[in-house]
């Protein structure tokens, strides 16, 4: 087996009928960046910049930036690397950053609303980021985005300073992308408007299960509520990937969810064009997607989502994939 998924390194990831995905890595720490390479993974479909800014006394100029992410480009091996714009806030705090307390942080001021009420630090990490897009395939992704508003209001400060260093002679790269991470309800509900707007989608499961459920996603007390396979979670998903598509935009998964083996046939039958998962998760998720039959699959994302209980979900799934092992 462990051969085998040492071939799969070379090869795209194919389903056994012959669609096509990608999958790529979840990324945060500098160890993980040099990893990649050997990884398999198809790119990086999630960077967690807020590691960028950790364990220092202050914050990383401009330049310490802009050689963090051309170095993890570099290594992505012109496969598209996407950078999340700093995600503090709710369980995650910056010593550099001090916000104020909140009775409720993950209701509270975090994610891209932390980039927007502080426009300096914001557009350091855009400047950044724009410098190094001219060293391989960038994906800017905003994390936490509620509104379209918000997105709007991001993006325009994305253009302002590309216009910014393109006037200084500055090089910024002719082919990045803007997107948004979908984890928030109200993002899902009106997926169809934002995708009009954004060039991609990367569905965070993490925070939205949580959002869903009303079930903090650290708090055991309330644990079995956290269901990542409940249809309410998969009708969130397929509206998310569908109102994408009617755009002609892709859609990633960064959330736990995509390493799932009972979600892995959900997704691919949905259409969601990328898994974004740990690096020890790439082999074993591309090994599983060569293994499916995707058509076959399709008559079960309908009786999935009119399923009432994840257990009802998982029993469709098994018996619809158990000659694709
Ligand atoms: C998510 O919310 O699913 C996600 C990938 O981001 P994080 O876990 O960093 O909040
Ligand atoms: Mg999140």
């Amino acid at each position: 087996r462990l051969r085998e998924l040492g071939v799969l390194k070379h090869q795209d990831t194919v389903s056994a009928d012959g669609h096509h995905f990608e999958v790529a890595a979840n990324v945060a720490l500098p160890r993980e960046s040099d990893e990649l390479a050997t990884s398999g993974a198809e790119g990086v479909g999630l960077f967690r910049s807020e590691f960028l800014f950790l364990h220092q006394d202050t914050l990383p100029d401009e330049e310490t930036q802009f050689q963090a992410y051309r170095k993890l480009l570099l290594a992505a091996n012109n496969h598209r690397v996407v950078v999340r714009t700093l995600d503090i806030g709710g369980d995650k705090q910056l010593a550099q950053v001090p916000l104020e307390r909140e009775n409720n942080p993950f209701l509270g001021l975090r994610g891209l609303r932390v980039s927007l009420a502080y426009p300096g630090l914001f557009r350091t990490q855009l400047r950044a980021l724009l410098r190094a897009s001219a060293y391989g395939q960038l994906a800017i992704m905003f994390p936490m985005v509620a509104t379209v508003d918000e997105f709007q209001q991001a993006q325009r400060m994305v253009d302002q300073e590309k216009n910014r260093l393109t006037q200084e002679g500055i090089p910024v790269g002719k082919e990045y992308e803007v997107g948004a991470m979908v984890e928030i309800p109200a993002a899902v509900a009106m997926a169809d408007q934002l995708a009009q707007y954004a060039d991609f989608f990367s569905i965070g499961t993490n925070d939205l299960i949580q959002y869903l459920f009303a079930v903090d996603r650290g708090n055991g007390q309330v644990a079995s509520l956290y269901q990542s396979l409940h249809p309410a979670v998969l009708r969130a998903v397929k509206q998310t990937i569908d109102c994408a598509h009617a755009e002609g935009k892709w859609v990633g998964l960064c959330g736990e969810m995509a390493t799932i083996p009972t979600a892995v046939p959900l997704l691919a039958a949905m259409g969601l064009d990328e898994f974004s998962v740990p690096l020890s998760q790439v082999l074993p998720v591309r090994s599983q997607i060569r293994r499916l039959k995707v058509r076959q699959l399709q008559p079960l994302i309908h009786q999935a989502l009119a399923a009432h209980s994840p257990a009802e979900v998982r029993a469709l799934v098994d018996q619809l994939t158990s000659h694709m092992k």
